[in-house]
């Protein structure tokens, strides 16, 4: 990046973008969106989006000529599902403009067995993956590849339910067959989305959120008594909609901050150099309070639009509305004026 040069901080109009542009503005940054041409209405209502790029597609994404304006802007690039779920892991690590946090890990989040092995490495609890549809013991949950919000998911008890769920998305062109599905336990209990924020400046780890996610129509079928549920015979799906806030027993705090520590740890190790910025553990918490982690985010999730003007947690830390798109923005600005931004991005 050009040493001295002001900073833009930009991302992809979609997932979080406007809490992102939003925080980056409070900082004082300008701020850019790579903005498909659909959806430029939307994102001109917002006066805090400085400029826009337009595309016909994030396709156009990584040719040379975008870069060339990031370069330009001397841009740092805030990734967020939407890059994950558009681009491949080979893609996402050509990017030549400079990404916030670390970009590397996101090939282990997009890969189902890197995924597992870091989470591992962390020493979390973690669902049994099911090797194959054969090995199939209770109920599991089946799942598709990548960043999909939950889309397709379905639940699966035996060879035959898992067969019949396939075979449904094989029809509906959602996979091209078995080999794309991954089996894993189903646990039960409440899920619980924890939002972190890794400052590899200070070295301290921040909880700056928890939510859970709006599901449907797995949170609309409670809505139908169980006459009508069982006579409707649908599979629910798990398509998320949106976000809830939640707030946690104070008693599980100090594991919460105990997980994420791990899985900074882990990620030093495994894929250097570690987990700077936002990441999420996600996961269910059972009847005893166990947190049991099926998946992570290894940079913003789209949980944390809930909190633009902070959260239960960020007030704790900060006695200013703290977003996380605004604490990436704070963290650029710090990093930039100790001469340390080499260590938030990649
Ligand atoms: P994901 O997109 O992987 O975060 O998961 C979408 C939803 O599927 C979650 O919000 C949960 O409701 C559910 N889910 C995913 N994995 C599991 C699991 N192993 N056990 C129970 N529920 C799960």
């Amino acid at each position: 990046m050009a040493k001295g040069r002001a900073v833009t901080i930009a991302t992809l109009g979609s997932h979080c973008a406007l809490q992102v542009l939003k925080g980056a503005k409070d900082e004082g940054f300008k701020t850019l969106l790579i903005c498909e041409k659909k959806r430029a209405g939307l994102y001109g209502r917002f006066g805090f989006i400085d400029s826009m790029i337009q595309v016909d597609s994030f396709n156009e994404f990584l040719r040379d000529g975008i870069q060339g304006k990031l370069k330009k802007a001397n841009a740092v690039l805030v990734p967020h599902g939407t890059l994950i779920s558009q681009m491949s892991s080979d893609q996402i690590e050509k990017i030549s403009t400079p990404v916030f946090g670390n970009k590397w890990i996101l090939r282990w989040e997009a890969d189902r067995a890197l995924k597992q092995r870091l989470m591992e490495e962390a020493g979390l609890r973690t669902p049994r993956p099911v090797a194959s549809k054969d090995d199939i013991k209770g109920l599991c949950i089946v799942k598709l590849h990548g960043a999909a919000g939950g889309k397709g998911y379905y639940l699966a008890w035996d060879r035959q339910s898992f067969e019949e769920g396939a075979s449904r998305l094989v029809s509906q062109n959602m996979i091209k067959g078995e080999q794309d599905l991954y089996i894993q336990e189903f646990i039960r209990g409440v899920p619980a989305y924890l939002q972190y924020f890794y400052s590899p400046v200070t070295k301290e780890l921040e909880l700056l959120g928890v939510d859970r996610r709006y599901e449907s129509d797995i949170d609309g079928i409670g809505r139908i008594p169980a006459r009508q549920q069982l006579g409707a015979g649908s599979e629910p799906s798990y398509t998320v909609v949106g976000n809830i806030p939640l707030v946690l027993r104070e008693s599980l705090l100090d594991e919460v901050y105990k997980m994420g520590e791990a899985f900074c740890r882990a990620a030093e190790r495994l894929v250097k150099p570690g987990m700077p910025g936002p990441f999420c553990l996600e996961g269910v918490y059972d009847s005893e309070g166990r947190f049991t982690t099926f998946e992570f985010s290894a940079r913003i999730v789209a949980g944390t639009n809930l909190y633009v003007d902070g959260s239960p947690y960020s007030g704790l830390l900060y006695d200013e509305p703290m977003s996380m798109g605004r604490r990436i923005a704070r963290e650029v600005k710090i990093a930039k004026k100790k001469g340390r931004l080499g260590d938030v991005v990649t």
